[in-house]
């Protein structure tokens, strides 16, 4: 298949919510992609000051969460691969997994952009792929100093969902329904996640 366009939607998931994939559909129907790969994390090298939940239970939740969208998929390359996540490297490996004629759209918050370029290899990055910033708010972009025409930013209906959010809601004995989707409610439940005293 030529031409194929390839979204790239990696995170910690800690848990996925439904910021996560208006961002993923979002963009999907702006740029006109093919599918979207969810790709958790393996140990992220920039979350150390937090106990992350165990791969698998973020997996779990990534895979629920998408499961009834025909373009939605997850992919286990960051959790397989040992040691400290780095995005150029689940890039890397979505390059040689799909070959060149797949184009790749690393789909992230504006927050988490504005970051890069402070990542290692973070040149080599916008080789890979083309990046998608997805505004947020309270993370207004300012002078990201980004690669010309290797980066878009998109508005997103606006969410102010993120897992941080959930987790310290959880802690507080406050509802997270509709927050996040059911199946994940009902997994963080039966598995008694995010209870304990923050890490
Ligand atoms: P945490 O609060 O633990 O940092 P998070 O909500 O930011 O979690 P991540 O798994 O860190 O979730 O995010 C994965 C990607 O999704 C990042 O690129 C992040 O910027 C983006 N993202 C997170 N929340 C939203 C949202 N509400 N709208 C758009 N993009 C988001
Ligand atoms: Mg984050």
């Amino acid at each position: 298949m030529t031409g194929r366009r390839l979204g790239i939607m990696g995170g910690t998931f800690d848990p996925i919510h439904h910021g996560h994939l208006v961002a993923a559909s979002e963009v999907a129907h702006l740029f006109s992609l093919d599918e979207v790969v969810f790709v958790p994390t393996g140990q992220a090298w920039h979350k150390g000051e937090r106990e992350v939940t165990a791969a698998e239970d973020r997996y779990l939740m990534t895979v629920i969460a998408t499961a009834s969208n025909p373009r939605f998929s997850v992919s286990r390359i960051d959790i397989d691969r040992p040691g400290p996540t780095y995005t150029i490297d689940t890039l890397r490996e979505m390059r040689a997994l799909h070959g060149p004629d797949t184009e790749l759209f690393f789909i992230t918050g504006s927050d988490a952009l504005a970051k890069m370029l402070t990542w290692r290899n973070a040149e080599d990055m916008f080789g890979y792929a083309h990046f998608v910033g997805c505004t947020r708010p309270g993370h207004r972009l300012a002078d990201p100093g980004l690669p010309d025409g290797r980066v878009s930013l998109v508005e997103v209906p606006a969410l102010s969902i993120s897992s941080t959010e959930c987790r310290d809601r959880i802690r507080a004995g406050e509802p997270i329904w509709y927050l996040v989707p059911d199946g994940i409610v009902q997994y963080i439940n039966k598995r008694g996640l995010y209870r304990g005293a923050p890490a």
